[in-house]
């Protein structure tokens, strides 16, 4: 089984109590762990998985908290760094249809400083690269571009799941078009949302935009569609895999169990190439990885709710 390094931020989400109040109405939030690839490390490590997580937290409770629930869930996080900046922390609320609103306020993430001694590790390993806040700056932006370099040159398997934030990003959809744009490039899985995949590729319709992610580089391209599934596309196929019923209460995470299960079963093959050369282990894998993103949202957090491999075969 292979390793995946997921790196990027680690944060506390401030979940709103009342479903259904909005941010400014909100007077109760709950304390979870959060960040997009530290939930996909935690997904694939309930999976059975080897997953490492690198980014980094404030020297502060926050921070204590959040590398301690990802090592609870099996994680490796001897590779995430401490640093003296105060924990990120995002602000959640959920609107009666499970659908959320996000404000953030951004700290120890951004500092991750590169380490040139992961490339020993990454040798015909997997890298996952969530990138909702990695592309705003700081050495966190600088250590991502340094580990898809390395990742290059250590034939590794690249993931990479923009994860687009309009508040993050509002009026500079420009810029976070052009700083994905080597990522897509290089990554053999690229996922996004059906939003991204068109902002991403300037296209209007989905076929369009596939095409645009292969011909830059992308091998294989999951548009995740909430209950409608996934468009899964590669060179020898493309489809909308449909995803299970279920009764949605909170979809936070549900990308990234999706994301983490397909990496997971990529981590088990003895060549990731058979991933894009044999079109029905693919549509198997993308099953099963809609699976695992429509149990996620049966229940309210994104961490606890992550599947195991019992609830997935069931
Ligand atoms: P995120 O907003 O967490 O980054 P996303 O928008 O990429 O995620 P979704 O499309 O909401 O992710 O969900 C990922 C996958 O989970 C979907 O492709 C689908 O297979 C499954 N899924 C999500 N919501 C539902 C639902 N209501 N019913 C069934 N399956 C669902």
């Amino acid at each position: 089984m292979k390793k995946v390094f997921c790196v990027g931020e680690l944060l506390i989400d401030f979940v709103a109590e009342n479903q259904g109040s909005n941010l400014a109405e909100a007077l109760e939030f709950t304390k979870k762990a959060g960040g997009a690839p530290a939930n996909v490390a935690c997904a694939i490590a309930k999976l059975g998985g080897k997953s490492i997580f690198v980014g980094s937290v404030g020297d502060d409770p926050f921070g204590s908290f959040l590398l301690n629930t990802l090592k609870n869930e099996g994680v490796d996080i001897s590779l995430a760094q401490i640093c003296s900046t105060f924990t990120t922390l995002a602000f959640v609320s959920l609107a009666e249809d499970g659908e959320r609103d996000f404000v953030f306020s951004r700290g120890a993430d951004k500092e991750l400083t590169y380490d040139a001694s992961l490339r020993k590790g990454f040798h015909g390993n997997m890298l996952h690269l969530g990138a909702a806040t990695a592309l705003l700056g700081g050495p966190l932006e600088t250590s991502y571009s340094k580990y898809l370099f390395d990742a290059l040159t250590k034939e590794m398997f690249i993931s990479f799941d923009p994860n687009y934030r309009s508040d993050l990003w509002r009026d500079d959809e420009k810029k976070f078009i052009k700083k994905c744009m080597p990522f897509i490039e290089k990554s053999h899985l690229c996922k996004f949302s059906e939003e991204e995949a068109l902002l991403l590729s300037g296209k209007t319709e989905l076929d369009d935009a596939c095409d645009f992610f292969h011909e830059v580089g992308t091998k294989i391209i999951a548009i995740t569609l909430g209950k409608k599934g996934t468009l899964v596309s590669s060179n020898n196929t493309r489809t909308i895999v449909p995803s299970i019923a279920v009764k949605p209460v909170d979809t936070t995470g549900a990308g990234d169990a999706f994301i983490g299960c397909l990496l997971y079963q990529i981590s088990n093959l003895d060549n990731y190439n058979k991933a894009f050369e044999n079109r029905l282990l693919l549509i198997d894998m993308i099953e099963m990885a809609n699976k695992a993103g429509a149990l996620t949202t049966t229940n309210y957090g994104a961490i606890p709710s992550l599947p195991t491999k019992t609830q997935l075969e069931v």
